[in-house]
């Protein structure tokens, strides 16, 4: 990959708007770094959006990390050093299909690169199998998440460090670690070559005499009009990333669940006000953070609530309307 940055042709300004709280941040703006240490025809330059707020509403960005190429939208939020390679080089995704049609059949294929998959993939080759495992995005969704208290014997550690502490423990072994690919499609073996095929999403075939499937989950769509429309410019996703760009605004939290509680207690802390809203009767969120919600002046709870509409005027989100399940009355 090292040598695929070194030869990229072309003038490639990038500017990246982060957050200092954003854990998808750094990832990209290293990314980014290496490249312009390896090319000459690459430069990049790392904007603090918390301090450049005029900036940052003349360029509309309610989500980082949001990064610029030249002037124009390149992408936003969590990219690999593969995925902005693979973005700028049009023969990349080519090289990338044919190397991965010419591997070897693995005996164990693990598809879903997070901490299951992790796990599977050191189990089988700690046997001495030969073993794959692809993913995605290394780490899955521990990536999305900061603080994590619950692991045994490790009394606090963080998402982000979690995940490359996986990749470390991974590498350990002879494991081919597959990243940035989505399978497609899985083949069951015929009776001439008795192997299951893995087809991704860029075109290629893995072959394999067992697959197992560690997919995991990710976060649920709220399908209401407007959430789509809106999405980075003023419905997000992560509220480590982009809470700081809501500084002194009025917030909504959906969802009264473990992510959606431990949301509106970071945000709190940095937005004016924050409104949870949750569809059924009661939170689902563990008694300590609930406890802790409920200590938090600037929170409200709005129980039994069903979001209908995200609100906006084409450019930026205004508001949300909901319903109150119990009287059926109308909200915004
Ligand atoms: C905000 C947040 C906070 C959390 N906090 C905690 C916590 O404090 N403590 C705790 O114990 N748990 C926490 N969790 C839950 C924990 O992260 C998950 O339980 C755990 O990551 C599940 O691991 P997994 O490997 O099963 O799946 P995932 O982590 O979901 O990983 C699945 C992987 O498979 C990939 N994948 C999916 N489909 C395909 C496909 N077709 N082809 C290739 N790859 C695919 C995905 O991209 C992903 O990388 C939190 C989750 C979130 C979102």
């Amino acid at each position: 990959m090292l040598d695929q940055i070194r030869q990229l042709e072309g003038k490639f300004h990038f500017e990246t708007y982060y957050s200092l709280s954003c854990h998808n941040c750094p990832d990209v703006i290293q990314a980014l770094n290496l490249m312009a240490v390896l090319n000459p025809n690459i430069t990049h330059t790392a904007i603090d959006g918390a301090i450049v707020q005029s900036e940052v509403q003349q360029r509309n960005i309610m989500a980082v990390p949001a990064v610029f190429l030249n002037g124009k939208e390149f992408g936003q939020g969590r990219m690999t050093l593969s995925d902005i390679v693979t973005k700028l080089d049009v023969n990349a995704e080519k090289n990338t299909v044919q190397k991965l049609n010419q591997q070897l059949p693995y005996e164990v294929l693990i598809v879903g690169s997070g901490p299951a998959g992790a796990s599977a993939a050191i189990y089988a080759a700690r046997n001495g199998i030969r073993t794959g495992i692809i993913g995605a995005r290394f780490g899955g969704q521990v990536l999305d998440t900061i603080d994590i208290e619950n692991y045994i014997s490790v009394s606090k550690t963080e998402g982000p460090k979690l995940a490359t502490a996986l990749r470390g423990h991974v590498n350990d072994y002879d494991i081919d670690i597959i990243d940035s690919q989505m399978v497609a499609k899985l083949i069951p073996a015929d009776a001439a070559d008795k192997l299951h095929k893995s087809a991704t999403v860029s075109g290629a075939t893995l072959r394999s005499r067992i697959i197992i499937i560690a997919t995991g989950a990710k976060w649920r769509d709220m399908n209401v009009p407007g959430e789509k429309e809106y999405r980075t410019t003023g419905v997000t996703y992560c509220p480590h990333c982009d809470g700081p760009l809501f500084k002194g605004q009025l917030v909504a939290v959906i969802g009264g669940g473990n992510s959606g509680v431990e949301a509106a207690i970071d945000l709190a802390g940095v937005v004016e006000h924050v409104t949870l809203l949750e569809f059924a009767p009661e939170m689902r969120a563990d008694a300590v953070l609930q406890q802790k919600l409920a200590s938090l002046s600037s929170v409200d709870i709005i129980l039994q609530a069903e979001t209908l509409e995200v609100k906006g005027y084409g450019v930026k989100m205004t508001g949300l309307q909901y319903k109150n399940r119990q009287d059926g009355s109308i909200h915004d």
